[in-house]
Formats: C-alpha cells, sequence, structure tokens
C-alpha cells in the first residue's frame, strides 16, 4: 500500500536508535526523505548509513542536543523543506519529588516540552503554505496514567499535550495536522536501563526484570520500535489528514481505561 509519502523530507529528533529510529525506518520506508538527530555523532552516522543503504533515500544526520537553538536551526535547514516533523528526545530521570531542585524541572521542560514548541513553531507556517504537514511528538502513556517516580516526565510532557490540543485545532483546516504518540513499554535502550536499576535494587536478572515488565502488559510482551515506527508512519501518511490533536497509545492494551 502506497500512503502517499514518497520523496517528502522529514526532520526525526532522538532517531539514533528506539522509538525515534523506529519512526525513521518506517518513514524511510514509505520512500521519506530524512534529517537524523542524536546528540552521539557515531550511532546517529551508522544509523543515517544504514537507514539510506536499506531504503534508498536521501538521510543527512545533524548531531547535537535537540534542545540547544543552534542545533534546531541546522536540523531544519539540513532539509528542502520539512514535511514531516517527529519530536522526540531522552526522558527525563525518575526520582522523588522532593529531590528535584529548579534546574532539573528546566532540563525537563527544555527537553520535553519547549524544543518540541520552537521546532513545530518553526516549520508550521511553511506546512500551512504548502498545504500538507504532519507532526507527531513522541511522548509517553505516563502522559495518560502517571507512572510512578516519573514526575518529571509527567510534568512537561502535560505541558506538551496541552499545547497541542490547542493547535493542533488552529492549523488542522491547512491538512497540517499534530498528534502525540503515547508509549507503553517497549523493548529499549531506555526500557532496559530503567530494568538493570531495578532488577540490582530487588536482586533479580534483567531478563527477570523485563519479563516482570512484560507480564504486566495484556499483550504480555513489550513492544518493539518497528511498530511503533509504523504506526507513526500511519499517522504521517496522505490518508491520515483527518486525525488531528489526538493522544493515541501504543500500550499493549496496558492503560486500563474503558476510553
Ligand atoms: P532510547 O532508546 O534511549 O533512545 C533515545 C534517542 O534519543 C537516542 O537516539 C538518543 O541518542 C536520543 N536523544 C536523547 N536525548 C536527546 C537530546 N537531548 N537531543 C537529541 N537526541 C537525544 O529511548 P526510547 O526508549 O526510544 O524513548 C524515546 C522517548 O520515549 C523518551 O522520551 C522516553 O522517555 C519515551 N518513552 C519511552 C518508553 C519506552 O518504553 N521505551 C515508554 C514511555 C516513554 P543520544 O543519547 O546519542 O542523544
Amino acid at each position: 500500500m502506497d500512503i502517499g509519502l514518497k520523496g517528502k523530507w522529514a526532520v526525526v529528533c532522538g532517531a539514533s536508535k528506539g522509538l525515534g529510529y523506529g519512526c525513521a525506518q518506517a518513514l524511510a520506508q514509505e520512500g521519506v526523505n530524512l534529517v537524523i538527530n542524536a546528540r552521539t555523532q557515531s550511532t546517529l552516522e551508522s544509523a543515517a548509513q544504514e537507514l539510506a543503504h536499506a531504503n534508498g533515500v536521501t538521510v543527512h544526520a545533524v548531531a547535537g542536543d535537540v534542545t540547544d537553538p543552534a542545533v534546531q536551526t541546522q536540523l531544519l535547514s539540513a532539509a528542502p523543506q520539512v514535511d514531516i516533523l517527529i519530536n522526540n528526545a531522552g526522558g527525563p530521570p525518575p526520582g522523588d519529588f522532593r529531590e528535584f531542585e529548579r534546574e532539573d524541572w528546566i532540563k525537563a521542560l527544555e527537553q520535553n516540552m519547549l524544543a518540541p514548541i520552537e521546532l513545530i513553531k518553526a516549520c508550521i507556517d511553511p506546512m500551512i503554505e504548502r498545504q500538507f504537514g504532519r507532526i507527531v511528538n513522541i511522548t509517553s502513556m505516563s502522559v495518560k496514567m502517571p507512572v510512578e517516580s516519573l514526575i518529571l516526565s509527567n510534568g512537561a510532557r502535560a505541558g506538551l499535550t496541552g499545547v497541542v490540543a490547542s493547535l493542533a485545532r488552529d492549523v488542522a483546516h491547512h491538512n497540517v495536522t499534530i498528534n502525540n504518540l503515547l508509549p507503553g513499554k517497549f523493548d529499549t535502550d531506555r526500557l532496559r536501563g530503567n530494568a538493570v536499576k531495578r532488577a540490582a535494587a530487588a536482586q533479580r536478572t534483567v531478563e527477570e526484570e523485563l519479563k516482570l515488565a512484560a507480564a504486566t502488559v495484556p499483550a504480555r510482551r513489550l513492544g518493539v520500535p518497528s511498530e511503533f515506527g509504523h504506526a507513526c508512519a500511519f499517522l504521517c501518511s496522505a490518508y491520515a489528514g483527518y486525525i488531528t490533536g489526538q493522544n493515541l497509545l501504543i500500550d499493549g492494551g496496558a492503560f486500563r481505561g474503558v476510553m
């Protein structure tokens, strides 16, 4: 099925691995040219080579912290035009509310709220002019169901979610959509890193810890980044122009709500 994206350009942040890479890969498989970003140059360049080689698309790599305004400018100017923007970065560290200082909150806000807002601001008017734009923000299941000890994440992502709820309705009549994808438990380095800490505290192996995590999900498994990526590519497709302002959980049924 051709989803109408061949030859378009996407900027995908936080894309050297994990969910961001999953999105970049699925878009590349649909013939989308990419600008990908992450902080570590070596892994980013390997990812760019893999994506270009496997899919025959053009891939530019822009290394740097997505919260840095200079990096944001480089990212956007590396594409001839930005048809698709995928906002993503690492999540803030877990911890106790009482231990977080103002700087911790500012860092979380910069990474998970303000950087996406700046990038959206820079892309939105050219998207409106071209009457096509697709913006997807990778947030978290924690937006709907607070996750224990991820209070920095819960707070910062709620801010972005509120902004998207307004802005998506303002630009929908220009065929510009903005949606949030809310991952549950996906098998990525981030999830494994958290599992290592929990396993050490509970005197279990990491594999035991991952099995326990999977057992709490109705699908009885962790998600894989490629299936997250395909959902993202669909939201970016020509067929998804009537889906906007949504918070779509991809969590194997983990959020136990009726609606
Ligand atoms: P991951 O495997 O650790 O990958 C994160 C990617 O983002 C890497 O490419 C990383 O590369 C890059 N990155 C991190 N901070 C960045 C920054 N400030 N600027 C630019 N690039 C940055 O993480 P993931 O599991 O895919 O998670 C992606 C997002 O989804 C995170 O915000 C996470 O909190 C959220 N999430 C994940 C899950 C899950 O189950 N995996 C669940 C809920 C929410 P560098 O380190 O080289 O920069």
